[in-house]
């Protein structure tokens, strides 16, 4: 069974305004298909992979029966970041800088947290490699617990983690990898970000995790609870969980597909698997002519798996 969807984000992430996908129900349940649009079928086959496994195959045994989470932080004003933070109940926050006022945003979650509340930054590879140790160096004084993919490359990451005492995530970079050892091999971070539709589902994320032997947190793509439910899945199935993880972006959204949202509660997400809601969805489903273009996407990401 398919059901196609699209909500409006609350708050506008990266430039994207709505998400919209397909959900696939089968004997394990419910698998969310969710690529960004403009992506290539080949890229988005692998999003399809980890619907496959979520409507076919049970979760790995959990290990955890919550996760600790962040509240992440769009480039906000500093109003509406302090809001955010303060409302969120986490401890953590995960802040997008590298766009707009930084030092404002970060001074507004700081405040928020308060001086035990962990930040957390992402650039999105968005600095070269002298602008990244330039603002790390500045930013380190709100007492940054890692910086998540401060340059584009591998190789930038490598050199800047020679220059910078903040720990360094690797998230897009992962994903470019033919061989995951690189990561570990090269030196160029002290943590992974794992992705459950970017990287082909909970199993190949765990796989990526081992070979790669760096401390893991689990990450959405902006999914409905249907997706995130995939990446609780990975973060309760993963050996050490050591960081909070960035699986609280339900409150992005304007709505959602289920009757019982995946929203932390205390800064955690219990493990569960809420299911699809019929009147949940009823708001958010698309039909006929309007449906045609995703299913039509997931079709082309079909042909396109090897
Ligand atoms: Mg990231």
């Amino acid at each position: 069974m398919k059901r196609v969807y699209r909500i409006p984000m609350k708050l506008p992430f990266r430039g994207v305004t709505e998400r919209s996908g397909v959900l696939v129900r089968g004997p394990a349940g419910w698998g969310e298909f969710s690529p960004f649009p403009g992506y290539e079928p080949a890229v988005a086959s692998i999003w399809l992979r980890a619907a496959r496994e979520a409507s076919t195959e049970p979760w790995p045994q959990p290990l955890r029966e919550s996760i600790p989470v962040n509240v992440t932080v769009p480039a906000l004003s500093a109003e509406q970041a302090h809001a955010l933070v303060r409302d969120s109940g986490c401890t953590t926050a995960k802040v997008k800088v590298a766009q707009g006022d930084d030092e404002a945003r970060l001074e507004a979650v700081r405040d928020a947290l308060g001086p035990t509340g962990k930040i957390r930054i992402d650039v999105n590879g968005a600095w070269d490699l002298d602008t990244a140790a330039g603002r790390i160096r500045s930013l380190e004084r709100y007492d940054l617990e890692y910086v998540e993919q401060p340059v584009a490359t591998l190789a930038e990451m490598a050199a800047l983690r020679k220059r910078v005492n903040v720990p360094l995530a690797v998230d897009e970079s992962l994903r470019s990898l033919d061989d995951p050892r690189a990561v570990r091999d090269s030196e160029a971070a002290d943590l992974i970000v794992l992705k459950v539709q970017p990287l082909g589902g909970v199993r190949p994320a765990l796989q990526i995790a081992e070979i790669v032997g760096l401390p893991a947190v689990v990450s959405s793509a902006l999914e409905t609870s249907v997706g995130i439910a995939a990446g609780v899945a990975l973060a309760a199935a993963l050996p050490e969980l050591p960081y909070a993880c960035g699986l609280a972006t339900v409150a992005l959204l304007n709505g959602d597909v289920v009757a019982d949202p995946l929203i932390p509660v205390n800064g955690s997400l219990e493990v569960r698997r809420p299911n699809v809601d019929e009147a949940a969805l009823e708001g958010f489903e698309l039909h006929g002519a309007q449906a045609r273009p995703l299913v039509a996407r997931m079709e082309a990401a079909t042909a396109a798996t090897p």
